[in-house]
C-alpha cells in the first residue's frame, strides 16, 4: 500500500484497512493544528489507488471497512469519491462502511444528489471535526466554516442517510468558558444526533498560531480542572442515545461510554478523579501528542 506523508486515522480505526487517496490536508489553516504542516496537499493518482486496490484485495479479501486517508478526504468531488467507491466495491466486496475525515466545508460543496448517491455507494461513519459549538471558538480556530454551516450541513448529512461521528475539543474555547463550550457541543450534538461524539483537548502545539497567542497571551488555555468540569458538563446535558468516544491519548480522562446507559457512570468516573487530584498533579500529567 502506498502511504505518502503522515497519515492519521482515528483510534477507532485502528483495525481498518487505509487507502491513500489524498496527501495533507487541503485546508492546513486551523489554528491548533499541525498534523499536515509540512506536506503539501495532493490528490492520489487513479493508477495508484487501482494498484493499492489489487494488493489489497491480495491481502485482505474479506475486509468489511476501509477508510480513506489523509486530513479531510471528503474534500474529492463527489464524482471522484463515487468513482473511488466503485473501485472499492469491485475489489473487496465484502466493504461494507468506507469512512474518512470530513469538514463541514468539504460536505457544504457536495449537491444533495452527490450525498444521497455516496450513501448508497457505502460512504458513511464520517470523522467530522465540528471541534466546538461556540460560534466564536469556531471562528478563532479557523476550520473554514461558521457554527451556521456546521448544523446546516450535518443535518444534511443526516437528511441524505450519511452516519457521522462529532468531534470536538474540551479546552477550545478558553479558559473560564468550559461550561458555556460544554452547553454549546451539547446543544448542537442533541440537534444533530451524531453516531458518537468524539471528544480531543485543546492543546497549544509549537509552531501554531494558537501556542503564539498563548504566549502573547491573546489566549488563555483552559485549566486541567476547568477540562473535567467541562467534560462533566457535555456529558450531563447530552440527551441523545450517541456513543461516547474519548480514548484518544489527548484526553487526562480517556473513555468510551454508551449514552445515556452509562452517563451516571461516565460522570461518577470523572467526579472521582476531581475528588482525587488536584490541579498541580493534573497539569504535570498530560504532555499531549501534536495535532
Ligand atoms: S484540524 Fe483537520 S482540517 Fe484543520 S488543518 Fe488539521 S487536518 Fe486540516
Amino acid at each position: 500500500m502506498n502511504y505518502t506523508g503522515p497519515v492519521y486515522r482515528p483510534p477507532y480505526e485502528a483495525s481498518t484497512l487505509l487507502l491513500e487517496v489524498t496527501v495533507g490536508c487541503a485546508h492546513n489553516k486551523c489554528t491548533f493544528c499541525t498534523m499536515y504542516r509540512d506536506v503539501r496537499f495532493s490528490v492520489a493518482k487513479a493508477d495508484q489507488i487501482e494498484k493499492d486496490l489489487q494488493e489489497a484485495q491480495s491481502l485482505y479479501p474479506n475486509v468489511k471497512r476501509i477508510f480513506l486517508v489523509n486530513g479531510d478526504a471528503f474534500v474529492l468531488s463527489g464524482k471522484r469519491l463515487k468513482e473511488i467507491a466503485e473501485k472499492i466495491h469491485h475489489y473487496l466486496p465484502s466493504v461494507e462502511v468506507i469512512t474518512m475525515y470530513a469538514s463541514i466545508n468539504n460536505i457544504m460543496h457536495k449537491s444533495d444528489d452527490d450525498l444521497l448517491e455516496l450513501a448508497k455507494l457505502g460512504i458513511g461513519d464520517l470523522w467530522v471535526g465540528v471541534e466546538t459549538g461556540l460560534g466564536d471558538a469556531l471562528d478563532y480556530l479557523n476550520k473554514g466554516a461558521s457554527l451556521a454551516d456546521a448544523e446546516e450541513q450535518l443535518e444534511r448529512l443526516n437528511k441524505a442517510g450519511i452516519t457521522f461521528f462529532y468531534g470536538f475539543m474540551f479546552g477550545a474555547a478558553g479558559k473560564g468558558r468550559g461550561i458555556e463550550n460544554a452547553k454549546a457541543n451539547a446543544r448542537l450534538i442533541n440537534k444533530v444526533k451524531p453516531l458518537g461524539i468524539v471528544p480531543t483537548t485543546l492543546n497549544a502545539n509549537d509552531g501554531t498560531k494558537l501556542a503564539e497567542d498563548v504566549a502573547n497571551s491573546v489566549f488563555e488555555m483552559a485549566t486541567e480542572g476547568e477540562v473535567l468540569e467541562e467534560q462533566i458538563k457535555t456529558i450531563e446535558l447530552i440527551d441523545v442515545a450517541t456513543h461516547y468516544m474519548g480514548i484518544h491519548a489527548i484526553n487526562s480522562l480517556s473513555f468510551d461510554a454508551a449514552l445515556p446507559k452509562d452517563k451516571q457512570g461516565a460522570i461518577d468516573r470523572i467526579n472521582y478523579a476531581v475528588q482525587n487530584t488536584n490541579e498541580a498533579t493534573l497539569a504535570s500529567v498530560p504532555v499531549r501528542h501534536a495535532i
